[in-house]
């Protein structure tokens, strides 16, 4: 086991509520079709009478996508989320989030989700800064579906299944990036990043099992967060 295997086994593990393995070689071959992620696995056994999970899931098998970015996020001492303020001097997280007129003058990217204020404008930049979200996001995602997976438990809906994995999944983010040690603040944007960038993009991804749900939002069914929540997601 890699350390970054046992770093993300730990993570998976509390989010699943019972132990959790995860193994960084799962091999790039996983097709959507196939009842599986594109970056990640998770085997699960499900009684076709009842509808209920026959065994509970306990491996995590994530594609080289997916733990590569981890082990660099979890390595750095800087974290690569975060620029420097060149007027304050000091670090900050990368991505404000604000969102911002095209064309306004302040420092802002656009992805087709909308344009929204940054610290640091390059599009190589954000293409790897959209790896490590994306990466956190299927640790995650991967977590909740070991969650879901509990003998006897029954089985989501299949509209349901992938909208639970990614919404819970995004609530977790936060937690998850503090575990690889981001900061608090670094945490909370990086998991805003991906509701406001990446979440959005999963409406257009059409398969059988649909993964974005108009029910993840504050307040919305798909809401995990503690009554006391301010922060989303
Ligand atoms: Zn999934």
């Amino acid at each position: 086991m890699t350390p970054i295997e046992a770093t993300a086994a730990r993570i998976a593990s509390r989010i699943a509520g019972h132990p959790v393995s995860v193994s960084c070689e799962g091999v790039p071959r996983f097709r959507l079709t196939d009842g599986a992620d594109a970056l990640g696995l998770v085997h699960t056994l499900v009684d076709v009478d009842t509808g209920t999970y026959a065994a509970t899931a306990t491996v995590i098998e994530l594609t080289s996508q997916v733990c590569g970015p981890l082990q660099r996020f979890a390595q750095a001492a800087q974290k690569p989320t975060r620029c420097l303020d060149s007027q304050r001097q000091t670090n900050v997280p990368c991505f404000l989030g604000t969102p911002v007129a095209r064309g306004s003058g302040t420092p802002a990217v656009c992805w087709d989700t909308g344009c929204y204020s940054v610290v640091a404008s390059r599009h190589s930049y954000w293409s790897a800064y959209s790896r490590y979200s994306l990466a956190i996001l299927v640790l995650a995602h991967e977590a909740i579906h070991t969650q879901q997976a509990v003998v006897g438990r029954p089985r989501p809906g299949p509209e349901l299944v992938e909208t639970q994995a990614d919404c819970s999944g995004m609530q977790w983010m936060r937690w998850v990036a503090e575990q690889l040690g981001a900061s608090t603040n670094d945490a909370q944007t990086i998991a805003n990043f991906f509701w406001r960038v990446q979440y959005p993009r999963a409406a257009s991804v059409h398969t059988s099992r649909p993964y974005w749900s108009a029910d993840c939002r504050p307040g919305g069914k798909l809401d995990i967060r503690s009554a006391d929540a301010t922060a989303w997601p």
